[in-house]
């Protein structure tokens, strides 16, 4: 039996996880957690039968410890209680699909502590990939990608020379606003960003798709992956979402993955790598598969990657402001307090203000994220 622990695992990815230990007989979980959802928490505790949960809200987990006082899970909570989670003994890998910058700490816990990473928590590695890769690499621990772009990527680069490629080509669906016009972005609604016209996700990575921010996270993600330099990164619009990503190779031979649009795919190549499994579902039927069109990424409408690849070439802290004033802007907007188009503004805004800290340590990325978050509600206070 493989030993895991998930980080978020109430969410999207981490539902998705615990559908494929589900499928496999194999894989025990030794750790669950939450935000506040303790109905979800509940039943994945009666389920899964796990010896930690750990719920953020501390009054939250009061409740569940009560709720579930007949069975033989411990409940712990705020960061001390992540942070025990990422640390239980018997466990070899870490599911991070917890949203945000909060996966920083515990991820660092965790690969302290020798656990693989099976990594979908992209902001951690956006804002303190220069501390963790390293540190990674200093204690033997895999970091295995489960975003669909980097999972596509790793694949493709099984069995080759690093040194052989060319680049990276991540592709992008363009999200369900591809082709609208600043002035037809004035009027959209929460409502018409959370329809995505692809993937089911939640709700803050289907608003960063919507904007664009996304695919910026996802290249600064790969940045450090795959030890590529930005020069080196293309994105490349593919809405049918068919194609997950590609490498071009020094040869001019490009290597894609392909496959219809299933989270379940990349969770399970991660926790079961270098192996692949069976996995149900739908297949591509390339007779009846009509078409892949590419198309540029309209950075001009899209400010989102154009902001990201700005932040990222400056380096250093700026990634952390680019990043936490997206997650302030985006939870503005899903509490209908700004605009869509104000997400750019604030972006812009706490970019435009900060004082970059050369190589930041976790304490200068914490007070970078919370400096942030100080200068936005200063500014955008509703
Ligand atoms: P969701 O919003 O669906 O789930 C987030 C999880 O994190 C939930 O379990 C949530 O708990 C928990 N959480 C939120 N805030 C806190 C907190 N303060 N303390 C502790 N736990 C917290 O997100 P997704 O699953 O969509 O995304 C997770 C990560 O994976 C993100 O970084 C995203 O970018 C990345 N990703 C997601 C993909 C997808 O298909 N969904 C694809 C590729 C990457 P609760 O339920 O209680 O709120």
């Amino acid at each position: 039996m493989k030993k895991i622990a998930i980080l978020g695992s109430t969410g999207s990815i981490g539902t998705q996880t615990l559908d494929v230990v589900r499928l496999n007989a194999d894989i025990q979980v030794l750790g669950i957690s939450a935000g506040n959802n303790i109905r979800k928490l509940e039943e994945q505790v009666r389920e899964f039968s796990p010896k930690l949960a750990a719920v953020w809200d501390k009054e939250q987990a009061k409740t569940l410890r009560t709720r579930i006082a007949d069975t033989n899970t411990k409940v712990v909570s705020g960061m001390g209680g992540m942070m025990e989670l990422a640390a239980m003994a018997d466990t070899e890998l870490l599911v991070t699909a917890i949203v945000g910058m909060i996966g920083i700490l515990p991820t660092i816990e965790a690969i302290r502590q020798g656990k693989d990473i099976a990594l979908a928590n992209k902001e951690t590695l956006v804002t303190a990939g220069h501390i963790i890769i390293p540190l990674a690499k200093k204690h033997h621990v895999q970091i295995l990608p489960v975003d669909s772009e980097h999972s596509a990527i790793f694949q493709c680069l099984g069995g080759e020379e690093r040194k052989a490629v060319e680049k990276l080509l991540i592709t992008a669906s363009g999200g369900p606003f591809r082709g609208k016009t600043v002035k037809e972005l004035e009027e959209v609604t929460v409502e018409d960003a959370l329809k995505h016209p692809n993937w089911s996700m939640g709700h803050k990575i289907t608003i960063d798709s919507a904007t664009l921010v996304n695919k910026g996270l996802e290249v600064m993600e790969a940045r450090w992956l795959f030890d590529v330099d930005l020069e080196h990164i293309q994105v490349v619009v593919q809405p049918e979402s068919i194609i997950h990503s590609m490498v071009e190779f020094k040869d001019g031979a490009v290597m894609a993955q392909l496959g219809t649009p299933d989270m379940k795919l990349p969770i399970q190549y991660a926790l079961y790598y270098p192996g692949r499994r069976y996995l149900a579902g739908e297949r591509l039927d390339f007779r009846s598969l009509a078409q892949i069109t590419f198309e540029e990424p309209d950075m001009e409408t899209f400010k989102g990657l154009k902001m990201a690849l700005d932040a990222a070439r400056v380096g250093d802290s700026m990634p952390t402001v680019f990043n936490a004033a997206n997650e302030r802007a985006v939870s503005k907007f899903l509490n209908h307090e700004i605009s869509f188009l104000d997400i750019y503004s604030v972006i812009e805004g706490a970019m435009r203000q900060h004082k970059v800290v050369k190589n930041p340590n976790i304490e200068q990325i914490l007070e970078t994220e919370a400096g942030t978050y100080d200068w936005i509600e200063s500014r955008w206070h509703i």
